[in-house]
């Protein structure tokens, strides 16, 4: 940091609520995240926090401009790791990933856990352990004590707890610490964590007055005694200096022509050459029969806006069966960041197939339509009570049942004018580079229909 440079004193939003019960250790682990954090001084930019379910979950909206990513549960770990080797090994770009969950998420999680320090992966893993499921009504996790009373067991644990640091340990994790929520110098280990080049983990004992204290009697005092009697050691309990850790070790690992070979394949870089004066963002439906590359053409809408210097996000629906029943994709378009992907009133719908036009209308998209909906429909679906306007168009004749959709996407962006045809071109002549001469002259054919029906 230079000398210009203001310091950061918090990386919390102004005037954080922390939406914890009174009394909760929650607040002050964040709280010793935040200080630890400033004490690092990192650059928002380069500080990614992987959130898990439960209580803790709530983290990602109390910090500001530091990236976060709420996961499902027990997964955050494993986010935490792609996202880490992504950007070390795709990008080089010393991003800090910080995961943070309860012993619930650790419990429902261990094995990738396990797995990240097995790696020795560059991700800190800071487990703020409750003894209980505090979200769910204060039942037992893996760490509860042994005796200790919670909702689900009543008469006091008859397990022996889990220690997240042995297990960790034995998988050879490079950091490791074990501290009270209390812990005056909490912050120091938890920045040292941060910093490791490695895995590092950080247990975090703490309170939950509202399940902890009222069944299981654990109040400050109580956390420790627990601490003494499980023979549990606190501070920081393993510092390996003699583990490299793995992005730098997998990249010395492979032929330097190879992984660069392997890094221009994976580079999907979309370059902007055209330009849209679409001022709003809209929402684009296409739906279709799986199979029939319906998530394929919308990325194709999605690059070519992109392409066009727009945002654009894509969201996909299938049946777990992936090769049968609907496709449906939801594409957003926004000359602006873009916050939430998904359409509620869509402003344009591609309809290919009778599938397609079930599922939007069992999930609601369809009865979504406004007055303002353009519909682009095949030619063998009736629509009835839709509002909109609707044009009927024989994709699946004209294209093909697998062509269909992107022959719609391809009307709907001509028709529409809200990006540049070329940038549709441009992205088919790639991804069907034998039919795109085809396809673009049908689109022009049956889009001077619509023009010329709509003016009739
Ligand atoms: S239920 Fe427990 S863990 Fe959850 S916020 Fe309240 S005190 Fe904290
Ligand atoms: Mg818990």
């Amino acid at each position: 940091m230079s000398m210009q440079e203001k310091l950061i004193e918090t990386y919390l939003i102004d005037g954080v609520k922390f939406p914890f019960c009174k009394g909760c250790g929650h607040t002050h682990s964040v709280r010793y995240l935040d200080k630890a954090l400033t004490l690092l001084q990192r650059h928002p930019s380069k500080v990614n926090l992987v959130s898990d379910i439960g209580c803790i979950g709530l983290v990602d909206a109390l910090f500001s401009d530091i990236h976060t990513v709420h996961t499902t549960h027990g997964r955050s770990t494993a986010f935490a790791t792609g996202i880490e080797l992504a950007d070390s090994i795709l990008y080089d770009s010393d991003l800090k990933t910080i995961v943070i969950l309860g012993d619930g998420g650790a419990t429902i999680g261990l094995l990738h856990i396990v797995q990240a320090a097995l790696l020795n992966v560059d991700i800190t893993v800071i487990v703020c352990n409750n003894y209980l499921y505090g979200m769910t009504g204060g039942q037992h996790s893996s760490f509860t004590p042994f005796e200790m009373v919670t909702t689900t067991t009543p008469s006091g644990s008859i397990v022996p707890p889990m220690d997240v640091c042995k297990v960790a340990e034995s998988c050879e994790g490079g950091f490791i610490a074990r501290v009270l929520a209390t812990d005056k110098n909490l912050h120091e280990i938890l920045a040292q964590a941060i910093e490791y080049p490695g895995f590092a983990m950080v247990e975090i004992l703490e309170m939950c007055p509202e399940y902890g204290l009222k069944y299981g009697g654990v109040d400050g005092k109580k956390l420790k005694e627990i601490v003494d009697r499980e023979n549990k050691e606190l501070g920081v309990l393993v510092h390996r200096k003699d583990r490299e850790e793995f992005s730098s070790l997998y990249k010395k690992s492979i032929d330097k022509n190879s992984f660069d070979a392997i890094l221009k394949k994976s580079d999907k870089t979309i370059q902007q050459e055209f330009t849209s004066s679409l001022e709003k963002e809209i929402g684009v439906v296409i739906a279709g029969t799986a199979g029939e590359r319906v998530q394929l053409s919308s990325y194709i809408l999605l690059q070519a806006a992109i392409g066009s210097g727009l945002h654009a996000t894509q969201k996909n629906d299938n049946p777990v069966t992936q090769g049968s029943g609907f496709s449906l994709s939801e594409v957003i378009i926004s000359p602006r960041d873009i916050y939430y992907t998904g359409i509620e009133i869509p402003q344009y719908v591609v309809i290919t197939s009778a599938d397609g036009l079930r599922e939007i209308t069992a999930n609601g998209l369809l009865s979504g339509c406004s007055d303002e909906t353009f519909l682009l429909v095949d030619s063998s679906l009736h629509l009835e009570n839709v509002k909109g306007k609707i044009v009927h168009v024989p994709l699946r004749q004209t294209f093909g049942p697998d062509r269909a959709a992107v022959g719609g996407i391809g009307i709907f962006i001509w028709a529409s004018g809200i990006i540049p045809r070329e940038s549709f071109e441009r992205e088919i002549k790639i991804k069907f580079p034998k039919e795109a001469e085809k396809i673009i002259g049908s689109v022009y054919q049956l889009t001077n229909q619509i023009i010329f029906s709509e003016n009739a």
